[in-house]
């Protein structure tokens, strides 16, 4: 009787180690599910600005949007960049509910940012998701940037404190507005139930993917005004710069 535990512990252990790639169905040999081949061949953002993780060619250079009109938050950190196959990837966890894409995401940040706090980086107070606009929560019936919180807030042991950062105010969507629209229409539309909770933290928001940052900092300029030390951002990936829409 007494080896049966035992038994049971190691079955569980090889059927938990026993993956298998999600990207290309080879065996991983290794927790996660993705095989070291097809780890390698994602869309690494490589050199980019030190503020808002936008791909240019000087590593250690602002991009000129955070030279002339920088956004509230510090700092991005994004493993990839948002291109072929991570579009795909995350767009099957975000509108066709594939979790373990999203979970997997999720875990090489995680993964990217222990990497990071290794080498030196601070690690935030607490974490917050960038909430979803009821009507579209309603809609799709989950937030996908709350799911990547609760994921990373697993696998990093940190503080990840619900209904703290609200959306107080339906949106329109931000995409195809310049930057003065994307302004007006986020202008108001969040708030914080309890204000005292983040006073001189230092903040991570976390979203999945960053297109323009402006909802982000957005939120940072909020936190901030309400007592925040420091507001960075983690995302599963960064876009290239967006194509100017002219109105
Ligand atoms: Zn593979
Ligand atoms: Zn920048």
């Amino acid at each position: 009787m007494s080896c049966q535990p035992d038994i049971f512990t190691k079955v569980y252990h090889w059927l938990k180690s026993k993956q298998s790639c999600l990207l290309c169905d080879a065996p991983s040999q290794r927790l996660l599910a993705l095989c070291e081949d097809c780890e390698t061949e994602l869309p690494w953002l490589k050199s980019h600005c030190i503020q808002c993780a936008l791909p240019i060619p000087d590593p250690h250079a602002l991009c000129a949007d955070c030279t002339h009109n920088p956004p509230l938050f510090s700092k991005v950190i994004s493993p990839f960049e948002f291109t072929f196959p991570l579009d795909t990837l995350i767009s099957r966890f975000k509108y066709q509910q594939n979790w373990p894409y999203g979970q997997l995401l999720s875990n090489l940040l995680a993964q990217y940012l222990n990497h990071y706090f290794d080498q030196g980086g601070q690690r935030p107070d607490l974490i917050l998701a960038v909430p979803l606009a009821k009507r579209r929560q309603r809609q799709r019936g989950y937030n996908q940037a709350q799911m990547v919180c609760d994921w990373l807030s697993k696998a990093l042991a940190l503080d990840n404190p619900k209904h703290l950062l609200l959306r107080t105010r339906e949106t329109i969507s931000q995409q195809g507005l310049n930057a003065k629209a994307r302004r007006d229409n986020l202008h108001n539309a969040f708030a914080l139930s309890e204000p005292a909770q983040i006073k001189n933290k230092h903040i991570a928001l976390v979203d999945d993917v960053l297109t323009t940052g402006s909802t982000c900092s957005t939120i940072s300029g909020l936190l901030l005004e309400q007592g925040a030390a420091r507001v960075e951002v983690y995302c599963l990936a960064r876009t290239a710069k967006p194509l100017t829409v002219s109105l």
